[in-house]
């Protein structure tokens, strides 16, 4: 079965999507940490990241520094974090989130953001790929 993130990737679940190319996806975090939370991920379906080959392991990682540039330029914080998980979602992924406290990290407190408030970051952050 397809990951929910393959859905997104055919539109079969809509997102608030941040950038595109024909190996990768990048849209907003629907649950996110910080306003700007991105997830980037591999189109081609693999669990875990570091079961990736390493051409495109190399080139998520190249990919995610993009778009990092672009929400760092988008969205006032101290840095962009990266942190990888993947307990929820078995589909590789590399979360970018804007730091101003260590809370930012910890996946503990969450941003409530609106329809429109998503739109609204996820235009600033295309604005400056
Ligand atoms: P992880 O697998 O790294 O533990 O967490 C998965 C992340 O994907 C979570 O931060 C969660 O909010 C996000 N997520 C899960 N389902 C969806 C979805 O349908 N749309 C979006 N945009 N994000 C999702």
């Amino acid at each position: 079965m397809a990951s929910i993130f393959t859905k997104i990737i055919n539109g079969e679940i809509p997102c608030y999507k941040i950038a595109e190319t024909d190996k990768f996806f990048a849209f907003l975090d629907i649950n996110p940490n910080a306003k700007g939370h991105t997830l980037c991920i591999p189109k081609q379906e693999v669990d875990k990241l570091f079961d990736l080959d390493d051409d495109i392991y190399l080139e998520l990682m190249a990919f995610s520094k993009s778009v990092a540039h672009a929400i760092k330029k988008a969205v006032p914080c101290k840095r962009i974090g990266m942190t990888v998980i993947g307990l929820e979602v078995p589909h590789a992924h590399v979360h970018l989130i804007p730091l101003n406290t260590m809370e930012d990290a910890r996946f503990l407190s969450k941003e409530k953001l609106t329809d429109e408030q998503f739109k609204e970051i996820a235009s600033a952050i295309k604005a400056h790929l």
